[in-house]
């Protein structure tokens, strides 16, 4: 397959790039690196069977004859989209849209990177994908958030008005290796200070809780998705739920750090708990998570470490 991945340059539309390539096919990347970071593919650099295009999906383009779009672009941490509001709006809309011209053009098939964010504040625990959520329309995550649900009502249109084979994946907090050190994520925040014997800086009193899936467990969920005739969206994340104090802590057994935990401010509108029931997912593709936080936070210290180590 010829297959266009956008935000090919981010945490893990690199590695969904990777595991493209390792199938045999061929990926044009497309990135305009406002939160990517080249250095994510740099190990593609003599690939022959990888491009990447420096340019902003919001602008139109055409890449040829593609077989599958992966819609992977987007400021996805709270600290970026806060810094990049506006541009998060308009990658959730005019790049989507564009994204899903290219494939309606080209007959390929499209899979969107949704979020877990279109659950908001969830009221319904563990989420079900048939929860319709609850989102401040208004507040600071709005830009991220309607951005992920007009881009899932958009998808949904172009697969019913004009035929699109689409699919929509719900990605709930990942991470691993080239998360991004500075976008204020909570793993790699508490990486990086226990790293450095840092205070490890907990919101609120940490009671709130999330649910961690190691990266190639998610890359896993997300192509056999890929593969499906499934239009609705389908929860893909590990459904084991840790308080964000239980993280700290599994950070600090995992680094072996002396660092102390203090307690910040809560962000507004933080959600306070967030599990995927993964029901779906394992009945119609068989997927589930195989790798516990643990073992995760340990497969991601050689990076945090060699980063701590290159920035001292
Ligand atoms: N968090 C924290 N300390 C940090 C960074 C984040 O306690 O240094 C908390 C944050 O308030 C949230 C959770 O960790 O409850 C996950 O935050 P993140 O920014 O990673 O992603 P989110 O799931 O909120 O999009």
């Amino acid at each position: 397959m010829r297959v266009l991945v956008s935000g090919a340059a981010g945490f893990l539309g690199s590695y969904l790039t990777d595991a493209l390539l390792a199938e045999g096919n061929f990926v044009v990347g497309v990135d305009n690196l406002c939160t990517g970071s080249i250095h994510n593919v740099k190990h593609l650099e003599h690939e022959p069977r990888f491009e990447l295009l420096e340019h902003d999906i919001c602008r139109q383009f055409d890449p040829g004859a593609v077989d599958y779009v992966f819609n992977f672009a987007s400021p996805a941490s709270p600290v970026d989209y806060a810094r990049l509001g506006v541009e998060t709006l308009r990658v959730g809309s005019e790049g989507t849209r564009n994204m899903l011209e290219i494939a309606r053009k080209y007959g390929a098939k499209f899979l969107h990177a949704s979020t877990s964010e279109c659950y908001g504040d969830p009221s319904v625990h563990p989420q079900t994908e048939d929860y319709w959520g609850n989102v401040n329309p208004v507040g600071p995550r709005s830009v991220y958030d309607e951005a992920k649900r007009f881009s899932e009502a958009l998808t949904m249109a172009y697969h019913r008005y004009y035929n699109v084979d689409t699919h929509l994946v719900r990605i709930f907090n990942t991470y691993g290796p080239r998360l991004q050190h500075d976008d204020g994520r909570v793993i790699s925040n508490f990486m990086i200070q226990a790293l450095r014997g840092e205070d490890i800086t907990v919101y609120g009193e940490g009671a709130q809780t999330r649910s961690f899936c190691y990266v190639s467990d998610e890359i896993d969920g997300i192509l056999g998705l890929s593969r499906t005739g499934e239009h609705y969206p389908v929860n893909v994340g590990n459904p084991h739920e840790w308080t964000i104090l239980e993280c700290a802590k599994a950070v600090i057994r995992v680094t072996g750090s002396k660092s102390k935990i203090c307690f910040e401010p809560l962000p507004q509108d933080d959600p306070l708990q967030r599990q995927p029931d993964i029901s779906k997912a394992k009945r119609l593709f068989g997927w589930e998570p195989k790798i516990d936080l643990e073992t995760g936070l340990k497969l991601s210290l050689e990076y945090f470490r060699s980063f701590v180590e290159t920035h001292a």
